[in-house]
């Protein structure tokens, strides 16, 4: 039984983690009222006996909480029509970090909860917890806004570890979150549009780490320094990260080695070098995050070391896929505008470039710091001519057009360009919907273009 056993909870959003959480809710003893603007989501929650009415025409009187999905606006452009309703009715709008932290109650449990969020790296840096501490025979849930919904882990036993990542969006839903460990990575303008102002999405993300028993952060940028000085003055414990700049205390970088320093004592206790997966500095940055985590929940370097080393890596995320001789064929479909390309720009040299889909507001134009990396540029879809423009006389290009062509001239071009590592990568800056469905089917689209050449070495997959 949960806190709320025989109580009613409206919720509103039936797509995946929706649905799972009203589930969830019902396992609990919850009577839920779920309601969607799609009526196909209406009919699948039916299909699967969870009771659905209009929340328009209910009593909200009667909810003891209103459980928010994600994706639906809470804040921006306008609150949606059933918040409003709560708010009037002084319902309590809760998302399903709420329910979790309230009802699943890890801490009490005996178990650790390790919570993730920032502007860039969540995944990545989910993912790695989660696969260091599996790899260390650790019993490890993960989930959140990646893979499960929160609500479908596996109940609180004993060290049992759940890792989970957050979304803004989830943290501004979830008033009591308490983890055992919380990072807050970085914080640029991003999602700008969905929260208003910076100073309000910068505020959302410090709730994370401000209820956590030791807060990690990473202080590579101004926004999260600040948080690290205001928690620090409020008596918080803060453990630093930072993947270019020594620390007196915490964790940092230097190349490719994570050190750690003590009042200024430093001693190198992980390496990244020759992991794949976890090349160039914003992946450092994550890395930091994971080490200082699993030590805070008892793990040791040596754990540690070994599940680095053996992290898969995220698909379409600098994913390495395959190898020709001295060429590397790299996907980083994820990357769908120009900032999240600069990563993989700047951690590869002799770069043969693809690039383009749909184009986003000001196109390639931040990245022309790196071009000097790129050896020739290959564009697709419908951002070509554009790109194109921004190239000029810069950088040699070719309109390729589709995926299949940019691929076969790339792969073909970079095998004659005489020694050391070149690369084609697939980070096109771009979404992908001019000519696939979505970044997972583009990336998928890559793969299969690099297995079909001959003589490919598959890595990973
Ligand atoms: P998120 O879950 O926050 O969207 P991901 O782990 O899925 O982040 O990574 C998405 C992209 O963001 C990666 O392909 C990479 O280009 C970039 N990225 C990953 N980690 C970082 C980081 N720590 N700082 C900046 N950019 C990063």
């Amino acid at each position: 039984a949960t806190s709320f056993a025989g109580r009613q909870v409206a919720l509103f959003g039936l797509g995946g983690s929706g649905l799972a959480t009203a589930h969830a809710l019902v396992q609990g003893g919850a009577e839920v009222l779920a309601w969607d603007d799609n009526p196909q989501s209406v009919e699948k929650a039916n299909a699967e006996d969870i009771d659905t009415a209009d929340l328009r025409a209910a009593d909200w009187s009667r909810f003891a909480a209103f459980v928010l999905s994600p994706g639906v606006p809470l804040t921006h452009p306008k609150p949606h029509w059933s918040v409003e309703l709560a708010r009037a009715a002084g319902v309590e709008v809760i998302g399903d970090v709420e329910l979790f932290v309230r009802e699943r109650n890890v801490r009490a449990a005996d178990a650790s909860f390790i919570a993730i969020t920032g502007t860039n790296g969540k995944s990545t840096t989910t993912a790695l917890i989660a696969h260091i501490l599996q790899s260390a025979g650790r019993d490890t849930q993960m989930g959140g806004n990646i893979g499960r919904a929160v609500m479908t882990l596996d109940p609180p036993e004993p060290q049992r570890h759940y890792v989970v990542e957050c979304s803004s969006y989830q943290i501004d839903l979830a008033p009591s979150i308490n983890p055992s460990a919380g990072i807050l990575l970085n914080l640029t303008p991003d999602h700008l549009d969905r929260h208003g102002t910076m100073q309000h999405y910068a505020e959302i993300k410090e709730r994370l780490v401000a209820g956590s028993e030791t807060a990690i952060i990473g202080v590579d940028d101004s926004f999260c320094v600040q948080v690290a000085e205001r928690l620090e003055r409020a008596g918080a414990k803060v453990v630093r990260i930072s993947r270019r700049l020594p620390l007196k205390d915490g964790y940092f970088a230097e190349g490719s080695d994570l050190i750690e320093a003590v009042d200024g004592r430093r001693t190198r206790i992980a390496s990244l070098e020759g992991i794949g997966s976890l090349r160039g500095q914003h992946n450092a940055q994550n890395a930091l995050a994971a080490l200082a985590a699993c030590l805070s929940v008892g793990l040791t370097v040596r754990e540690i070391q070994a599940g680095l080393a053996s992290f898969p890596g995220l698909a379409h995320r600098m994913e390495q896929v395959g190898r020709k001789g001295h060429v590397l064929f790299v996907n980083d479909s994820k990357a769908t505008n120009a900032d999240a390309a600069a990563p993989a720009l700047s951690s590869f040299e002799r770069i043969y470039w693809i690039a383009g889909g749909l184009p986003k507001e000001g196109g390639i134009e931040p990245l022309r710091g790196l071009f000097s990396r790129i050896a020739k540029a290959y564009l697709i879809g419908e951002a070509a001519p554009a790109f194109s423009v921004t190239l000029g006389e810069t950088v040699p290009y070719e309109i390729s057009g589709t995926l299949a062509a940019a691929v076969e001239h790339a792969a073909a071009e970079a095998a004659a360009d005489g020694v050391g590592e070149a690369v084609v990568l697939l980070s096109p800056a771009c979404a992908s919907f001019d000519q696939f469905r979505n970044f997972e089917l583009r990336g998928e689209a890559f793969r299969q273009a690099v297995y079909a050449i001959d003589g490919m070495e598959p890595i990973g997959g």
